[in-house]
């Protein structure tokens, strides 16, 4: 999943775009400096940086070059309406877009789907699993089958979804406790045997006569297409 990191000082403004962004299925980190930004941008991989241009500590242009001589990551730059003229010497500086707020959570998906696409793209192909018919859009949470959309539960969605991005694997049931429910010790095997009925029946099918989800006696699940 693409990572994000959002450098912006204002904690109402980081706390919509980290909440926005994770919903988006994005990996969100924030920091409120540009100096810290710089170093998260040495230290980890990046799929993309939202850049504040009005941050504390150093102003938006002389942030961008520093930030591109440690890195190449894409970088949407956000401006205040009325400070479009500083969008030129970033866009100079290195930045690959930008976007005037107040913006919307749609129009900045929009945005970060058209840069990560043109900037490489790894990212967004990843964001969708198609297994046989299933088509799992990991972004926009939204999973379909040949022609219908599946409607999913959060569990159902991040079970097959984790499978999916798996596919002929043989999962165990702590994995997949692990990865859907985040706890070890939160579920039991008839936890995850009610979601994979319950997901089972959306998929059109039994366990008996298994197209998709295939139950693996003793071990766990798998998702495989259709022979
Ligand atoms: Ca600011």
């Amino acid at each position: 999943m693409p990572k994000v990191l959002v450098v912006e000082d204002d904690p109402v403004v980081q706390a919509a775009l980290v909440h926005a962004l994770t919903d988006l299925g994005h990996v969100v980190q924030a920091v409120g400096t540009a100096v810290a930004a710089l170093r998260e941008a040495g230290t980890s991989e990046l799929d993309l940086v939202i850049l504040d241009l009005g941050l504390p500590d150093l102003d938006g242009v002389a942030a961008l070059r520093m930030l591109r001589g440690v890195s190449n990551v894409p970088v949407i730059v956000a401006t205040a309406r009325g400070a479009e003229a500083s969008v030129v010497s970033t866009l100079n500086a290195g930045a690959d877009d930008y976007i005037v707020k107040p913006f919307s959570a749609e129009h900045l998906a929009a945005r970060i789907n058209a840069l990560l696409r043109r900037t490489g793209g790894s990212a967004v192909a990843s964001e969708v699993v198609e297994l046989g018919g299933l088509r799992i859009d990991l972004a926009q949470r939204a999973a379909t089958l040949g022609d219908s959309a599946l409607v999913l539960s959060r569990r159902e969605f991040d079970l097959l979804a984790y499978l999916a991005q798996r596919p002929g694997r043989v999962i165990s049931r702590r994995e997949l406790i692990q990865a859907v429910w985040g706890n070890p010790y939160v579920g039991d095997d008839k936890t995850i045997d009610v979601h994979a009925s319950w997901l089972r029946r959306k998929l059109g099918e039994t366990a008996a006569h298994p197209r998709y989800l295939h139950t693996v006696r003793g071990v766990g699940f798998k998702l495989a297409a259709p022979e």
